[in-house]
Order: structure tokens, then C-alpha cells, then sequence
């Protein structure tokens, strides 16, 4: 191409805002229109409380392999600064209801753009607003009205124990003070397969002649999912009624079955006067396998899902591993992405209730493309110890047309398999 002499003479002296520099001109030189931008909303987010971080995302793109929205389809922190950034209305936009609060992206973001603060601040006030997915709004009037985020029956609560084949002692009727308070929560209480888990570990429970009881149908949900999704009066509500319950008994310890109610208790109704000393199921369990009889050697290979509110949130990978390995007959493989770097079922920061509205934007839901990584490994059990997950991968395993591959198992129930 023929250079233009002219032009380069032209620009051969470069002036910016009247001062001449001594360099040739370049395209540098040229306003550009970083600030230019309308940041009404960028502001509105950053002046939030929880809000602030998203202003200091400096686009490294860290965020980016590690999304697992954005491995199945458009997202990440990344992208949702730059489109508020260049005007994007986050209270309003879709994208506003698409992450988990997994928590893979604050494990690597060198400026701890947070976005598990972020989203329930954005969503606090979309809530305010009733700019919320119907699916989701179902969710919160059911915990609001019944205590459950399903829609069930308060008194229906307990009605797993019946079928427990053991005693199950619920406080309100020992009236004695027990070593072990079990925080049951609505999943494993009311969900067909969360019952089952439940059963299983009563029976290992009574089969350690652990001294625990249960809240029975005076329990309600911890709601730390409907926090997460932006109700934050919801479970202000909530973590001030289960705090009074939960000093109404005497005992040493909580064990909770759901991931998420240890999180509530742990790290957020402190903060509501509620200091308990909380633990996951695995945790207590593991360290107390070699007590029980597990007759039968299982004979299967499992892999595991790390969920994201036991692993990357409050630190626990081990004890389900040592829970695993001390089964006779199982071969633990693990899946590429596990630990730190685990994948997400989809289930948090209210994706549980947002299956529907998620469809119109990725190309498999999270839930599909953990199980094809599962049936990678050639595992026959894909072991999961929080109970949004059984429910979510079996649905998945179904339409991902692996049926008869693998299957979807708490790891009390392979427990109790080893033990009956
Ligand atoms: S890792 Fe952090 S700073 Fe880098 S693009 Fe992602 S959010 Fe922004
Ligand atoms: S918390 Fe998880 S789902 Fe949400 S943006 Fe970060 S990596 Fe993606």
C-alpha cells in the first residue's frame, strides 16, 4: 500500500492540548473516551455496602477459566464490570441472577473483586424492587410462609424419623440436654432422597450411640441461600428466630447436614448473637469410621463433588475423603477440577430455585457438565455430601443419558450400606 507522505508530515509534530511534544504522532495521542462512560450504575453498585469491590476490577481476566457460568456460557466478573462499566443496568439485567457465589473467582482475583458480597447487595435491592424471577420470588414466599423454601408442611418436618428404623430423639420430647444438637434443615427433611440420607445417618448415629437429638417440627430454614439470593430481611428474620431456638436446648455441639447451614451458622449469625460451635456431618464423622462395623466391602470406584459452602467457603476437603477411604471395597478417583478449583453443582447463591430462567442462558446446565466430568473418570458412584446435589446431578444424570452409568449417592448412604 502506498504510504501518504502528506499525512506523516502532517502528524509528524504531535500537540495535546497545546503543548507541542517533541515525539512523532501516533494514534496515542488521540483522546480516547475511557471517561466518557455513563457510571451511574457502576456508582449506584459501589456505594452499596458489600457493593464496593466491584469498582476495583483492573480486567486481568484471572476470573475468567475458572467461572463455571461462564464455562457454559456468557458471564464472570470480568464481563459484568466491563458491561456496567460501559452503562449496563445490573438491577435490571439478567446477569444479576446467574451466579452461584461459588466462589471460584475470589480465590483467584489478585484485587478481591468479591463478588459473594457483591450479588446479595445487587439482589438486596432488586428484591426491594420485586424485580425478581418468579421461580425464585416461589421460593422466598414458601420460607416466608412455611418455613421451607419447597412449600412443605411445617408439621411434615419430622416425618422422615418414621422411617429411620432407629429411635430418633427430637429435644422437645427428651427434655434432657444431649452432646449433640442436629440441625437437620428442609432438604434432608422433606426431599425424597435427602430422607433417605437422613435415615442413613441416624442409623449411624445410633450405631456410635452418639447422645444427640433433633429440632424436629420446630425447626426452620437457616435461609442463608435466600440471603445469598438478596432476601436479606428473610433471613434476618429467620437467623434471630433459629438463634432463640437454638439456645432454648442445652448441648455442646450443632451438626448440620447442609453445607449452607454451616455457613449461616458459622460465619453470619455470630453477627446476630448466635456463637455456636457448628460443625458438617463429615467432619464429625470422620474421625470416628474405624468405631463402626462396616461389614460389607462396597467394591465400586467414586469420585467426589467438593461442594462449594463445605470446600472453597469454610475449609473442609479432607473429612469426606477419610469418610470414602475408610470404606471397605471403594476406590476414590478424583475428577480434574476438585479441591480448591471444584467445580459447582449450580444449587448456590439461589440457583436451586433458578433452574428455569437459567436455560436462556447456558448450553448445559452446571449440573450436566459436573456429571460428564464424573462418567469421565470411569467412577461408578459419584459421592456428594450436600443435599442440594442429590437431586440435582440425578436429574442430570437423566438427561445427560447416563443412566445405568452412574450413580448419585450421599456418602452416609454408602456408610450405611457398608454397615446393614
Ligand atoms: S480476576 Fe478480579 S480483577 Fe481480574 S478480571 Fe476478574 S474480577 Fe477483575
Ligand atoms: S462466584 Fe462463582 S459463579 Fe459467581 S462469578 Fe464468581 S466464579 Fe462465577
Amino acid at each position: 500500500m502506498p504510504v501518504d507522505k502528506h499525512q506523516i508530515i502532517e502528524k509528524e509534530k504531535a500537540v495535546v492540548e497545546g503543548i507541542e511534544l517533541s515525539s512523532d504522532w501516533n494514534r496515542m495521542f488521540e483522546q480516547r473516551v475511557i471517561w466518557d462512560y455513563d457510571l451511574t450504575y457502576m456508582d449506584k453498585i459501589t456505594e452499596l455496602d458489600g457493593g464496593e469491590s466491584l469498582g476495583w476490577c483492573y480486567q486481568c481476566a484471572q476470573c475468567v477459566p475458572v467461572c463455571p457460568v461462564d464455562m457454559v456460557g456468557s458471564y464472570g466478573p470480568r464481563k459484568i464490570y466491563r458491561a456496567v462499566q460501559v452503562g449496563a443496568d445490573l438491577f435490571n439485567d439478567d446477569y444479576l441472577w446467574q451466579c452461584t457465589t461459588c466462589a471460584n473467582c475470589l480465590r483467584v482475583c489478585p484485587k478481591e473483586v468479591d463478588m459473594i458480597k457483591i450479588m446479595p447487595a445487587v439482589r438486596e435491592q432488586a428484591v426491594l424492587d420485586g424485580n425478581v424471577p418468579g421461580e425464585l420470588q416461589e421460593a422466598f414466599e414458601n420460607t416466608f410462609e412455611y418455613g421451607n423454601p419447597m412449600g412443605e408442611s411445617p408439621r411434615k418436618r419430622a416425618d422422615w424419623v418414621k422411617d429411620a428404623g432407629v429411635e430418633v430423639p427430637v429435644l422437645s420430647q427428651i427434655k434432657k440436654p444431649v452432646d449433640l444438637l442436629w440441625l437437620v434443615e428442609c432438604y434432608p427433611a422433606y426431599h425424597p432422597r435427602g430422607k433417605e440420607a437422613s435415615q442413613a445417618l441416624a442409623r449411624i448415629l445410633t450405631a456410635l450411640k452418639a447422645d444427640y437429638g433433633i429440632l424436629g417440627t420446630e425447626e426452620k430454614c437457616t435461609c442463608d441461600t435466600q440471603r445469598l439470593a438478596g432476601e436479606i430481611g428473610l433471613f434476618e428474620e429467620f437467623a434471630e428466630e433459629n438463634i432463640r431456638l437454638l439456645k432454648k436446648y442445652k448441648h455442646n455441639q450443632i451438626m448440620v447436614t447442609d453445607p449452607h447451614a454451616l455457613n449461616a451458622l458459622r460465619n453470619e449469625y455470630p453477627s446476630f448473637g448466635g456463637k455456636f460451635d457448628v460443625i458438617h456431618y463429615t467432619t464429625y464423622l470422620a474421625p470416628l469410621m474405624s468405631r463402626l462395623n462396616l461389614k460389607n466391602s462396597l467394591d465400586i470406584k467414586v469420585t467426589f463433588h467438593d461442594p462449594c459452602y463445605l470446600g472453597r467457603h469454610n475449609g473442609e476437603f479432607e473429612a469426606p475423603r477419610a469418610m470414602l477411604k475408610a470404606i471397605p471395597g471403594v476406590e476414590l478417583i478424583e475428577m480434574g477440577r476438585c479441591r480448591e478449583n471444584s467445580y459447582c453443582c449450580g444449587g448456590g447463591g439461589g440457583g436451586m430455585w433458578l433452574d428455569g430462567f437459567m436455560v436462556d442462558h447456558v448450553t448445559e446446565r452446571l449440573s450436566e457438565k459436573r456429571v460428564r466430568e464424573a462418567v469421565e473418570t470411569g467412577a461408578d458412584v459419584l459421592a456428594v455430601c450436600c443435599p442440594y446435589e442429590v437431586s440435582r446431578f440425578e436429574d442430570a444424570v437423566k438427561s445427560t443419558g447416563n443412566e445405568g452409568k452412574l450413580l448419585v449417592k450421599d456418602i452416609i448412604e454408602l456408610v450405611d450400606e457398608a454397615m446393614r
